[in-house]
């Protein structure tokens, strides 16, 4: 045997393998499984354990189980529809196997009268008596059958046997890759070395062995492939030297005095972590991240303001029109008088349109805030110096390298998110930019105070908005989303704003995503302005928007959000100088587990530490943005309960880091695991 010591068996079309024809190939390739790399994560979710064979006595009904019998009479009904049966025995009592679709010869071939024949499958109970349908494992020689037998979660169209019988042989073609990793890494996982982690991880007596070196060890290889790549992203980009932002701390302080309140420590200490990229002559690419109401957009604002004085032009994106011009309208109000400011809507007319289109190359635009139509091919910049991006949660390492690049040598890029995720996340998510977080939020704000309903005191709710309302206050009232066979129903909502509307005529609206783009503009506008109370949504109210005359927020069916989301939903109120409220309403009867839930958010008000608890309730698959995003971070690796996995892989990132060791031994890793395919150049 020639055992092979390079990857690319592994990067092999699966049509290589033996027993691969086109259509399973086709199959698989619809699972997103394109190479043997890809078949290999396909683990063993069970097995079946046919070394232990039993009675007829002592079957168990509805399991699958082995037993050893004598066929002794055959009936072939010659009547469509009717299965063939062989009836069977042994000293214990009787047994039928009843075959649909199988030909009479094939039947006698297998099932001989009078022999002893091992049969296998699962057993049922079908008018007392035991049956067995189309039994899988069929063998004279019981000692044959009678092993361990690996069941796949199957795909449709690909049985069981096919499927051990492909990864049997990818397992034995498996080649022997040198060790990547450094001596001291690979002593905490034993020395096992790749190839014999995955022939380990397929054995079904090690199925859930979490724990044990072959799992860790593999698991690690993914987290520390991750970080590696976000490592030398973020290398590459601070590579490209870039003229420093000319700085007069002046500018900045001018602005402070205008306001009225003052920044907390956390936004002193991230806008000066900014500054210092700014300054610097390498190109930033940072994330600010923090909970809604931390204060990023000031944070952001500032920062601007040194960038136009070096006779730069500043970017400012956001995802949707109304959060652009509410950073447009702030802009306004703080920013020098000299400054140009222009906002590029969908509504501005043509004639606007282009006059901005000009001034941008021109560089008569000193700040241009818009949605992502920022980005389009037909705008050019003179001198671009910094990109602001607000609220993104959904861009992949790709798209933000992507970016950066696009903004030129000379432009800084700073993103800003509200989603606060756990820390082993956001180094796994995040790990290509340099993070700013803020914690601690303005402490003029009051906590919002968080109640949960049943569905039958709503008239008590209704009571409570009519208070609020009268007191001059507005109130969002959230309805989930029903989803029917991937078909988004807004009938709830649809239900609601009509009861709503009963009791407050004319004052409740409605907003839903069937709703076009520039209506749901409209009635949010005439919201904010007061026009009517209540407004009834799905949850596609976007993060980021003040509303400062709405304290209430009423959030139907709360057991379908996820703890991080009903966080960020009850931030939408809050913002002003008014005790605020988030009522969560409930079916009835709560779980054991939806109480701690509710707990969890009426204790704390922190988004760090929700998404955190959130985590450990739901796995991390599930909190905020990443299961919409379709992100799909690891196939072993978990970062809930692999913490010391990801501390050990961040260690040896800033180890490399530090001391400039050549990566190219890493090349089978990256090439191997890197999906993003980024770094494929450099190693
Ligand atoms: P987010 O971090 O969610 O983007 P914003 O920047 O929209 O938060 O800020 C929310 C509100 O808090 C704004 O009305 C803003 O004016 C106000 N704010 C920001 N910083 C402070 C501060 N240091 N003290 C008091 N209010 C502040
Ligand atoms: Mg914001």
């Amino acid at each position: 045997m020639v055992y092979k010591t390079n990857y690319n068996y592994l990067l092999s079309d699966l049509s290589i393998l033996k027993g691969v024809g086109t259509k399973t190939a086709n199959i698989l390739k619809q699972k997103k499984i394109n190479t043997i790399f890809d078949l290999i994560w396909k683990m063993p979710k069970s097995f079946t354990d046919r070394s232990i064979s039993s009675k007829i006595i002592d079957l168990k009904i509805g399991e699958n189980q082995t037993v050893t019998v004598f066929p002794y009479k055959y009936s072939f009904p010659r009547v469509r529809n009717l299965p063939n049966r062989v009836f069977c025995k042994d000293d214990t009592g009787e047994i039928e196997c009843i075959f649909f679709n199988s030909y009479e010869g094939y039947i006698k071939k297998i099932l001989p009268l009078n022999k002893e024949i091992t049969i296998s499958g699962k057993i049922t109970l079908f008018r007392n008596k035991y049956q067995l349908t189309n039994p899988k494992y069929i063998s004279e020689d019981s000692s044959i059958i009678k092993t361990k037998h690996n069941n796949y979660s199957l795909t449709d169209g690909i049985s069981e046997k096919v499927y051990n019988k492909i990864i049997n042989q990818i397992l034995k073609n498996l080649p022997i890759l040198d060790e990547w990793h450094p001596t001291h890494v690979s002593n905490k996982f034993q020395n096992i070395r790749w190839n014999e982690a995955i022939i380990e991880l397929h054995k079904s007596e090690n199925i859930g062995l979490y724990k044990k070196n072959f799992y860790q060890r593999l698991a690690f290889d993914e987290i520390f492939c991750t970080f590696l790549v976000n490592s030398e992203v973020r290398k590459k980009i601070k590579k490209n030297k870039k003229d420093k932002k000319d700085f007069n701390y002046e500018f900045q302080k001018k602005i402070l005095e205008k306001l009225d309140f003052e920044l907390t420590n956390d936004q002193k200490k991230t806008l000066n972590e900014i500054n210092q990229d700014l300054k610097s002559s390498s190109k930033m690419f940072r994330l600010l991240q923090g909970d809604v109401g931390s204060g990023k957009t000031i944070v952001a604002l500032l920062a601007a303001i040194n960038v136009v004085n070096s006779n730069f032009q500043v970017a400012i994106m956001a995802p949707t029109e109304i959060l652009a011009r509410q950073h447009y309208m702030l802009a306004k109000k703080i920013f020098p008088k000299n400054f140009n400011i222009e906002l590029l809507s969908g509504k501005s007319e043509n004639q606007a349109k282009k006059d901005i289109l000009k001034n941008l190359i021109n560089n008569q635009i000193n700040v241009i805030f818009g949605t992502h139509a920022l980005f389009q091919k037909k705008i050019s910049f003179k001198k671009l110096g910094l990109i602001i991006i607000d609220e993104q949660h959904k861009f992949g390492v790709n798209q933000r390298k992507n970016l950066s690049d696009k903004g030129g040598n000379n432009c800084d890029v700073l993103l800003m998110t509200a989603t606060p995720i756990p820390r082993t996340l956001t180094m796994t998510i995040y790990g290509d930019m340099d993070l700013s977080i803020i914690k601690e939020k303005p402490n003029l704000r009051k906590p919002i105070k968080t109640l949960s309903k049943f569905d039958d005191k709503i008239e008590e709710v209704i009571k409570f908005v009519k208070k609020e309302i009268d007191l001059g206050n507005q109130v969002f009232w959230v309805c989930p989303l029903i989803e029917e066979s991937k078909k988004i129903d807004h009938s709830s909502a649809i239900k609601k704003f009509e009861y709503l509307s009963n009791f407050f005529p004319n004052q409740v609206a409605l907003l839903h995503g069937k709703i076009d783009v520039n209506e749901k503009e409209k009635i949010l506008n005439k919201f904010l302005k007061n026009e009517f109370k209540i407004l009834v949504s799905t949850t596609i109210i976007e993060v980021g928007i003040d509303f400062p005359n709405a304290n209430v927020i009423v959030i139907e069916n709360a057991n379908k959000f996820g703890l991080s989301q009903l966080h960020q939903l009850r931030g939408r109120v809050g913002r002003g100088s008014k005790e605020s409220f988030c009522i969560l309403m409930f079916k009835s009867n709560l779980s054991e587990n939806a109480k701690k839930r509710i707990r969890i958010l009426k204790d704390s008000n922190d988004g760090f530490k929700i998404s955190e608890e959130d985590m450990k309730i739901r796995g991390f698959g599930d909190i905020l943005g990443f299961k919409q995003s379709g992100l799909k971070l690891f196939k072993l690796a978990d970062p809930l309960h692999n913490l010391d996995l990801f501390e050990l892989a961040e260690k040896e990132i800033k180890r490399i880091e530090t001391t400039g060791e050549d990566i190219s031994k890493f090349k089978p890793l990256i090439k191997l695991y890197d999906k993003a395919d980024i770094i494929n150049d450099i190693v």
